[in-house]
């Protein structure tokens, strides 16, 4: 059932150039695009670098990540000011000790580009027509810098500008041509599971982890959510045939563990359950202060099964807006079982909801106790004309990560109480005891 690739990929690494990015205050999108576009063309990403405005550290990385590819793209440092060094790290690298050339065609390029704009060029932009010798400019209809095609031996390389409106189009103009095996295929599946933790998944999936497996299975966690990600290999049809048969076999392996494949949000497949059964949802936050509410609305066409909810972090709020009783906040405290279930209870009544989801707990940083330190939090899922399924979690982690970790749960509490597994042990959920109380 492994499909032997019919000739091996090109490996390709990817440079981004930038202060901005190594300091963190831009995120490095264009290193994620360039690595699934590669994919799509049929490349392997083999390595990823991120590098500061300094020449020399950049005609280092340059040379070792040449050294170890067929290919590389840079992206960014083509701009016309001083810190911009991409093209003389590339001179350093293809022509140590050499001038940078100005190109003619990249001159009249610049001359045009101001032009057409009735504006006049400032002399610094002269920069962006220089390349090393030997090398050679690549268009750039949407903007000043034109990028940079060089060899660094047999090495392809690839220099693109930084703004990922000119970076794209010249990806598909220039390197998609270039570099495209076509009949190559690498195609990747994401498996998304919730519920379970990545060692106790990863012994369902047993032999389909192996390293040396094709197509190969790895997990992937985050925020509770962990990811089975198959990536297979070969011609186009070997390979879509190779993953669709690895995809079954962690199917068959996960079960109802997996509840959506590549992207799909959590809360898309709960709208989806209730759509299919003709129910609605509310929700009762308190912890979460309307995170899950918040999950919910960023899905397209909710509005056909979700009637709303209540924030209700005060304890007034939690009894004048949904009626949970002084005696039970009094004899169990907010963050219990019996104030999760009346909160739940409540966002039935008082919406006409068919099912509804409560959070209470402690996020954290303070306001934990030896009973109830910080990262417990009790889900409440109610079904109308049935059961209320109340569980005690406790999550690791800061303030942020508990209340996206719990949000994510009460979406899987719902998820399984939909299919009719409402008492399935699940991650972080502190004993396999369900508080249940009748609606
Ligand atoms: P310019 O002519 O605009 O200066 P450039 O090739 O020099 O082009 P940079 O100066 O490196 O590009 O980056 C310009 C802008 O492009 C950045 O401020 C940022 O907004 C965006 N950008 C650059 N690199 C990336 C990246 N890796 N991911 C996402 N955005 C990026």
């Amino acid at each position: 059932m492994s499909a032997a690739p019919s000739s091996e990929p090109r490996r390709v690494a990817v440079l981004s150039v930038g202060d901005e990015l190594v300091l963190g205050q831009i995120e490095d999108s264009n290193a994620s695009w360039l690595a699934r576009e590669l994919q799509r063309i049929g490349c392997m990403p083999g390595e990823r670098r991120t590098v500061a405005d300094e020449r020399m550290l950049l005609a280092k990385a340059m040379r070792e990540l040449a050294a170890s590819h067929d290919a590389l793209v840079v992206t960014g440092g083509l701009g016309p000011t001083l810190d911009d060094l991409t093209r003389e790290a590339l001179l350093d690298v293809v022509d140590a000790g050499g001038e940078l050339e100005s190109d003619p065609a990249g001159v009249e390029h610049l001359r045009g580009w101001f032009e057409r704009r009735g504006r006049a060029m400032p002399a610094s932009n002269l920069r962006q027509a220089l390349r090393p010798r030997g090398a050679w400019l690549l268009d750039n209809p949407n903007g000043t810098a034109p990028g940079i095609g060089a060899r660094i031996g047999a090495v392809e390389v690839f220099c693109l500008p930084g703004p990922p409106n000119e970076m794209k189009p010249m990806f598909a103009r220039v390197v998609e041509p270039a570099l495209a095996c076509p009949g190559r295929a690498v195609l990747t599946a994401a498996l998304h599971t919730i519920g379970v933790g990545e060692s106790v998944l990863a012994e369902r999936l047993g032999d389909l982890m192996r390293r040396d497996r094709q197509p190969s299975v790895g997990t992937t966690a985050s925020d509770g959510i962990v990811s089975i990600r198959v990536r297979a290999e070969g011609s186009a049809d070997q390979a879509r045939e190779a993953l669709a048969a690895t995809v079954a076999e962690c199917e068959r392996a996960a079960g109802s563990l997996i509840y959506g494949r590549d992207g799909e949000p959590l809360a898309a497949v709960v709208g989806r359950l209730l759509l299919e059964r003709n129910l609605t949802l509310a929700t009762v936050e308190s912890c979460t202060g309307g995170l899950v509410g918040a999950m919910v609305t960023d899905i397209a066409g909710s509005s056909a099964w979700y009637l709303g909810g209540f924030v209700t972090y005060a304890n007034e709020r939690k009894m004048s807006d949904v009626g949970v009783r002084r005696e039970t906040l009094d004899a169990h405290g907010a963050v219990s079982a019996q104030t999760a279930c009346e909160m739940a209870r409540g966002g039935l009544s008082r919406t006409g909801a068919d099912v509804a989801i409560a959070t209470t707990g402690v996020a954290g940083p303070s306001g934990g106790s030896d009973a109830k330190p910080v990262g417990t939090v009790y889900v409440a899922v109610a079904l109308r004309d049935g059961e209320i399924y109340a569980r005690r979690f406790h999550f690791p982690g800061d303030r942020i990560t508990v209340r996206r970790r719990t949000a994510h749960l009460a979406l899987a509490c719902t998820r399984f109480a939909l299919l009719g597994e409402p008492t399935r042990p699940l991650l972080w959920s502190e004993s396999e005891a369900v508080h249940v109380e009748r609606t």
